[in-house]
């Protein structure tokens, strides 16, 4: 099966529209920018063993707040990096609207509005929705996330139109995809490493190969053997 095959078989999201990849190309130098921030902020993530996420929130050319995973550190699975600085940035702006916590699509002062997120991970299904929610401008993110993706990967939670109550952001993704992808890679090897039973030596190289957009991040070949029986028989002994 080629790369071509294998990314039309993955199937489209169930609600609102699949994940947008910018071509290198096409891609602004002040987008590239601040996501080397975000990078930076992954990396801190790496360095205190957090899954190696990270964010920032840029408005009118400032980085308004960085935030990146402190799941294991607060053993909270909803401390992912978005969250954290959403959290940072009504702390740090308070909006002064009366009616915010309720309409913050309709408050002048709300602090969301005019800021892109650059995030090295395409948000998941709870941070894309609650970006919608707080009113976010727009989101850059590097790599796709296909298994709980909320900018289209698994549901399209920008601008799915079912979500009445908040207008969409656009979303677009492929910015530094390899790096963020290749850090995700090195903390998963190393994790695997310090198990108490280890997985066999063979399985500990670092692979380098990644492949496109919409094809799965852990490579052809791992996502291709989940589906298959004798892996199924594998994993159920
Ligand atoms: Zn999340």
């Amino acid at each position: 099966m080629s790369h071509e095959d294998f990314a039309a078989a993955l199937p489209p999201p169930v609600r609102g529209s699949p994940a947008v990849y910018v071509a290198k190309e096409d891609q602004s130098e002040e987008d590239k920018q601040w996501m080397r921030e975000a990078l930076l902020m992954a990396e801190e993530a790496f360095e205190a063993l957090e899954v190696p996420v990270g964010s920032v929130f840029v408005r009118h050319g400032k980085i308004i707040a960085k935030g990146r995973n402190r799941t294991n550190e607060l053993m909270n699975a909803t401390r992912h990096a978005e969250l954290e600085a959403i959290d940072e940035i009504l702390a740090k702006y308070p909006p002064k609207s009366e009616h915010f916590a309720l309409d913050p699509h309709n408050c002048s002062d709300n602090p969301f509005k005019d800021t892109t997120l650059y995030v090295t991970v395409e948000p998941c299904i709870m941070c894309g929705s609650a970006l919608r929610q707080v009113g976010i401008g727009r989101v850059v993110f590097g790599a796709g996330n296909e298994r709980f993706g909320g900018n289209g990967s698994v549901l399209g939670c920008h601008d799915d139109p079912a979500l009445i109550s908040s207008p969409p952001y656009e979303a677009v993704g492929g910015y530094y995809r390899e790096e963020a992808i290749m850090l995700l890679r090195r903390f998963y090897l190393t994790e695997n490493s310090n198990a108490p039973n280890p997985r066999n030596k063979a399985k500990r190289v670092l692979k380098t190969e990644v492949q496109p957009p919409g094809v799965s991040m852990h490579g052809l070949s791992l996502a291709h053997r989940a589906h298959t029986p004798e892996h199924a028989s594998a994993k159920s002994k």
